[in-house]
């Protein structure tokens, strides 16, 4: 695992408000390991599509992973150039003006492109961590899978090489004629909270509910 910063190449140089952009690979893990969804866009023949997905990330490279016959996948799995974006809500923004409104947020935009994961212990490995990253301690409890399941997977590794993160905080940012206008300005925080576990009802009473489940950390903890 490198601790070198990401590159920033003519594509993943910010060019608006650059002073929020950071290219520090702490910063990217960072949002990365928050994140639940990320979201991979690919070119396609001339069609641009967005998909929302699930993933974990090892080291320097993030996994996604579903069926065989996915197009996602199979674009990723066959190398055509990808952005894989996750984004961190972080409050609303409410100015005094309409125009100034805005959002606090973190977010990472990746550019490249993955390759297709064949080994199965690899293949293991990736589905632990893609367990981990939704519910830490939830690898150790589930049925992991068959070798036949893992071959029935297409996981596959995206780079995280080139790309950047933009970390928006702070209040609004208001023009000075309008400061005194009289109109309530701040933020709103919004944080990802876990409501109360529901059991599954085919769930026998013997069965506990683990602590992950009981008290699944908040994002960002406080
Ligand atoms: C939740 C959220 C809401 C937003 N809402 C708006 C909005 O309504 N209007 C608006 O103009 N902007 C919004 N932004 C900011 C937006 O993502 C862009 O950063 C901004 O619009 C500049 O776009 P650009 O194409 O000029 O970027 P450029 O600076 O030209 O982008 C060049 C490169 O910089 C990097 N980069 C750009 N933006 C980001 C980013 N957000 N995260 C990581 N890397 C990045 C990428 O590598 C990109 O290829 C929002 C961001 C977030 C996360």
């Amino acid at each position: 695992m490198t601790a070198d910063p990401l590159s920033a190449t003519d594509r993943s140089t910010l060019r608006r408000k650059r002073e929020r952009g950071s290219f520090d690979r702490a910063v990217v893990n960072a949002i990365l390991d928050e994140g639940l969804v990320c979201h991979v866009a690919l070119a396609g023949d001339g069609q641009p599509v967005i998909t929302p997905m699930t993933y974990a990330r090892i080291g320097d490279a993030l996994y996604v992973h579903g069926a065989p016959g996915n197009r996602t996948l199979r674009s990723l799995a066959d190398g055509d150039e990808a952005c894989v974006i996750v984004t961190l809500l972080d409050a609303l923004v409410l100015a005094r003006s309409a125009f100034h409104h805005s959002m606090n947020y973190r977010s990472v935009v990746l550019f490249g492109r993955a390759e297709s994961v064949e080994d199965l212990d690899q293949k293991r490995t990736a589905s632990a961590a893609l367990l981990r990253h939704l519910a830490p301690g939830r690898e150790h409890d589930a049925r992991m899978p068959t070798d036949a399941e893992l071959r029935s997977t297409l996981m596959v590794r995206f780079p995280i090489s080139e790309g950047s993160a933009k970390v928006r905080t702070g209040p609004p940012l208001d023009d000075p004629e309008d400061m005194d206008l009289g109109i309530w300005a701040g933020e709103i925080p919004l944080h990802v909270v876990a409501g109360t576990a529901r059991p599954d009802p085919g769930l026998g009473t013997a069965v506990a509910l683990p602590a992950y489940a009981e008290h699944y950390p908040e994002r960002p903890a406080r």
